[in-house]
């Protein structure tokens, strides 16, 4: 064999991700995994049920269309009406993907060309960096600054170049919890329209904003046409595992997203697109009720992580917190992530992974609280040992 590193250099340096390390940490050591970010119940048992009933039906155990089942693809439309007030044709404007993460690659990899530049906000959630290198585009970050981690709009616009070509955002954002308020959204919406970009808008946790509401950037005038919005039901309905997300765009957008879609998946989670559409279709008194809950779980868990001595950002949204433990006399949040299990028995992200100017993440850690109020409460219990 020659030399050469297998691993293109694209990919270089990316190893493995945050999320298996530490789930694998917390399975090999027995310990709480407030890590990666699932849910330790499954979602409502009528969609589990409608999934299964697909399968046995007949379903979409052979290849559906490749945009995704119709039933599926007016089930969101109708969401983003109905939530938004946004309308999108089912056939031309919306596209089925394998989750949220195969919409994120296929967008970047259709819209990128080698050097474009990306401008996102840092910490970015991990398959951005990989998906703008699959690309051979260059990341630019904006990051996104403790206690608040609003966004600093006019160092956004010293960002921009002629190489710009898109603005890659995330609200609410995984992991400080940040949720765009209406006034930065109309800034962001504004630069881009100034500047012609194009604006990624990634918004898995849309249904996870404790005040305010979710505004989605699409909305804003000017940006219909500039803009792909991405979703997925994995977080809103607690079915990680089905992969089943969405983009919603102009026909344009959708058309170039689905060629490189195509060539990624083809297809996926026949039956389970059924489910979803079903699910999409829930009561508001569904959407609120996993909302109040998860609220209720955010107070248990920050209340806990505050008496065991962390610093705690209250997330706007999201069920994530990151803390700082510096308070604990600890600087490093990798170190303290790989010590963390044998030290007490709870597993969780340092948030430092998710950053290019590591400083400004090193003492951060991520903790979810999507977990049985028990759980949580053990894992409080362990963490105020240290
Ligand atoms: N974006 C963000 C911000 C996320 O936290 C996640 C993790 N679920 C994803 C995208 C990926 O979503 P999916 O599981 O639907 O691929
Ligand atoms: N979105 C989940 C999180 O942030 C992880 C998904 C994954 O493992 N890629 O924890």
């Amino acid at each position: 064999m020659s030399a050469r590193p297998l691993l293109n250099r694209r990919l270089a340096g990316l190893g493995t991700t945050i999320f298996a390390e530490m789930s694998a940490l917390a399975n090999a050591t027995g310990s709480i995994n407030l890590g990666q970010g699932f849910p330790d119940t499954d979602g409502p048992r009528e969609i589990a049920q409608a999934a299964a009933d697909a399968i046995l039906a007949g379903k979409g155990n052979q290849y559906p269309p490749g945009p995704g089942v119709p039933e599926l693809r007016s089930a969101i439309a109708e969401h983003q009406q109905r939530w938004y007030g946004l309308e999108f044709d089912p056939d031309s404007e919306v596209l089925v993907t394998a989750g949220a993460t195969e919409a994120i690659a296929a967008t970047m990899l259709a819209l990128l060309e080698p050097g474009d530049e990306v401008i996102a906000f840092e910490p970015f959630y991990d398959s951005y960096a990989a998906t703008i290198a699959m690309a051979g585009a260059t990341r630019v970050p904006l990051t996104l600054r403790a206690p608040g981690f609003r966004p600093d709009l006019d160092e956004l616009r010293t960002l921009i170049t002629p190489r710009t070509r898109l603005l890659l955002i995330n609200t609410p954002h995984n992991p400080t919890g940040l949720v765009l308020h209406p006034d930065e959204l109309r800034a962001i919406a504004e630069l881009a329209c100034e500047h012609d970009l194009l604006v990624v808008t990634d918004e898995v946790y849309e249904h996870l904003v404790f005040s305010g509401g979710h505004h989605p950037i699409a909305a804003l005038p000017g940006m219909r046409e500039r803009t792909v919005s991405i979703s997925s039901s994995g977080k809103t309905f607690s079915f990680t595992g089905w992969k089943v997300g969405w983009v919603t765009a102009a026909a344009p957008l959708v058309a170039a997203v689905r060629t490189a879609k195509q060539y990624l998946t083809f297809v996926s989670a026949g039956p389970f697109q059924y489910a979803v559409a079903d699910a999409l279709r829930l009561p508001d008194e569904y959407f609120d009720g996993f909302r109040a809950d998860l609220r209720r779980k955010r107070d248990l868990l920050s209340e806990g992580l505050t008496a065991a001595g962390f610093q705690v950002f209250e997330p706007e949204g999201t069920y994530f917190i990151t803390t700082d433990i510096t308070p604990l006399g600890e600087k490093d949040g990798l170190e303290f992530c790989r010590s963390l299990p044998a030290r007490c028995g709870v597993v969780a992200i340092p948030n430092v992974v998710f950053y290019d100017n590591a400083d400004a993440g090193r003492s951060h850690v991520r903790f979810t609280f999507c977990k049985g109020d028990d759980v949580l409460a053990e894992a409080v219990t362990r963490l105020q040992r240290l």
